[in-house]
């Protein structure tokens, strides 16, 4: 068994708390590493190393800095297989799979090759008699990322490039159930050049996060994971003072409409149902059909796709559709909901619990399930599953199905699989939900726009990514600035206009 440790100051540093956590792999339920907890302490040296290192490197000019991202572009490519294969051994996911989970981060340093345009301010010239204005962006010191399990690569990516792009320092923590992959893009980017101290990587839990919303040389806390522990964070960190945006948890509505492809819509409901077991804060775990002949043909389907789905190990193929899911917690968790799916009435059209792999005895793996007749008031429709378990829930109507996506109390993603352009221009216009797919279900935005949920989804303001990214990790500075020329004035004594 292998102790990890964290990444200080450019340099691996072992854990001195004393207190680990186990890291599985979730395929054979054994443990095969430690992560180190880190302590307030331990934390707080990451702090004055990037305290350290931030002055110079937010003076290095943004070409520069754009540079070291081009550099480690390329090698996130030389090593992708590697990558993925470290991600799908803690994480689970499928070998394509995690290869799209560091594909989609490193499209975002692609994008953050771009700071130097991205930063450019804005100037007014002549805004008055001898007066010129411009603004610029400054970086905003020492920064933090706290990022989930789910996707290892790709948001911590989402959190480190933007804001060290834009001349921060930055402190990750990301999750202690697969924090490998984070640890060996902190030392790609010491590959690519870029200096001691401006990335840091701690591992840690509880202890660790609060230490960062309390550290007062920490200027601004990037969170994603779940809802709960999201806002909890964005409260801390705010009384703090400090600039924070949370990304929490989903329930993703995919509403089919009766002239909807049918095959299309079950292709997708397949794929963003089950991929990753589920484990996505942009699956769809709710499919609204509308009208009862729409719900048959759809749930008729479904059913035997699911059960034919192959699930298995990332070692067993490309071929495999989802792997096991992270814990051996969450995989009791997930079936006591579907239990009491079972108790509250839902109709278990295809039932995964019992799903067992020879030789994986130990794994954290169960099969799909499908629930039909599904309503509001049960445990399954409001909480979020995070499982390979989805939820029918027949609507009478569009504006009933619109109705279930509105009153939702997550507002993540949603999909509209229709054949009709009126229908999806109204609904994409009147969802309250942050990232719309019109006959796409899983409308995750490309690196050069920005991702975001909406409601009990989401706190604090601008979204990761895109250029909100080059916002939430700046601030702006006015410079209102006169060189006097020719015939003086005396003092003015009312405020000036123009
Ligand atoms: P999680 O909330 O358990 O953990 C997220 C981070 O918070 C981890 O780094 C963890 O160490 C830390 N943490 C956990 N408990 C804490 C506590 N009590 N105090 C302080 N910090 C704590 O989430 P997870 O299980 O790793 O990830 C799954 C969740 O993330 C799902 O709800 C999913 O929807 C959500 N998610 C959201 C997005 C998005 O962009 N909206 C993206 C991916 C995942």
């Amino acid at each position: 068994m292998q102790d990890l440790t964290h990444f200080i100051d450019g340099a691996h540093v072992a854990g001195r708390s004393g207190r680990f956590a186990d890291v599985f792999n979730p395929a054979t339920g054994e443990v095969e590493k430690r992560a180190p907890l880190a302590s307030g302490d331990e934390v707080r040296a990451a702090v004055e190393s990037a305290l350290k290192a931030q002055p110079g490197w937010g003076a290095t000019n943004p070409q520069r800095r754009a540079r070291v991202m081009m550099r480690f572009v390329q090698l996130l490519q030389r090593d992708m297989d590697k990558l993925a294969e470290a991600l799908s051994r803690e994480h689970g996911k499928t070998l394509p799979d995690a290869r799209g989970d560091v594909q989609r981060g490193l499209e975002v340093a692609e994008f953050c090759i771009g700071a130097p345009h991205l930063l450019k301010g804005e100037y007014t010239e002549g805004a008055g008699p001898g007066i010129d204005m411009y603004s610029m962006r400054q970086p905003l010191g020492v920064t933090a990322g706290i990022t989930p399990f789910n996707f290892p690569a790709m948001i911590p990516m989402w959190k480190f490039c933007p804001a060290i792009a834009c001349g921060n320092a930055f402190i990750l923590k990301p999750s202690e159930r697969d924090p490998s992959v984070p640890l060996m893009l902190a030392e790609l980017m010491i590959e690519a050049g870029l200096p001691a101290g401006v990335l840091n990587v701690v591992n840690g839990d509880k202890e660790a996060v609060d230490a960062i919303l309390d550290d007062p040389d920490i200027a601004a806390v990037g969170f994603v994971g779940s809802t709960p522990i999201a806002h909890y964070v964005y409260s801390r960190g705010t009384a703090a003072g400090k600039r924070v945006q949370c990304f929490g948890g989903a329930k993703n509505h995919m509403i089919v409409m009766p002239d909807a492809d049918l095959d299309q819509a079950v292709d997708a409901l397949i794929g963003a149902g089950y991929g990753a077991a589920g484990e996505r804060c942009m699956a769809i775990s709710v499919a609204v059909p509308v009208g009862e002949e729409t719900a048959d043909r759809l749930v008729a389907r479904l059913a035997p796709r699911i059960e034919a789905l192959k699930v298995g190990p990332y070692t067993a193929g490309e071929d495999v559709d989802f792997g096991p899911v992270i814990t051996p917690e969450a995989l009791t968790r997930i079936k006591s909901l579907v239990d009491r799916g079972v108790e509250q009435g839902a109709e278990l059209v295809v039932d995964g619990r019992n799903f067992s792999l020879q030789g994986y005895e130990n794994g954290n793996f169960m099969g799909g399930c499908l629930f039909d007749r599904v309503t509001r008031d049960m445990d399954i429709y409001r909480t979020e599953i995070f499982g390979p378990v989805l939820s029918v829930v027949r609507a009478a109507t569009y504006e009933e199905g619109l109705g279930l996506a509105m009153d939702h109390e997550y507002g993540n993603g949603v999909a509209i699989f229709t054949r009709d352009g009126d229908a999806a221009r109204d609904f994409a216009a009147r969802v309250n939900v942050g990232m719309v797919g019109v006959n796409v279900p899983i409308p995750v935005p490309l690196a050069y726009h920005t991702f975001g949920g909406w409601k009990k989804s989401m706190f604090g303001d601008l979204n990761q990514h895109g250029p909100d990214a080059f916002r939430f990790y700046t601030r702006t500075k006015t410079v209102t600035s006169r060189w006097p020329s020719g015939v003086k004035e005396g003092a003015e004594f009312s405020i000036p206009t123009m």
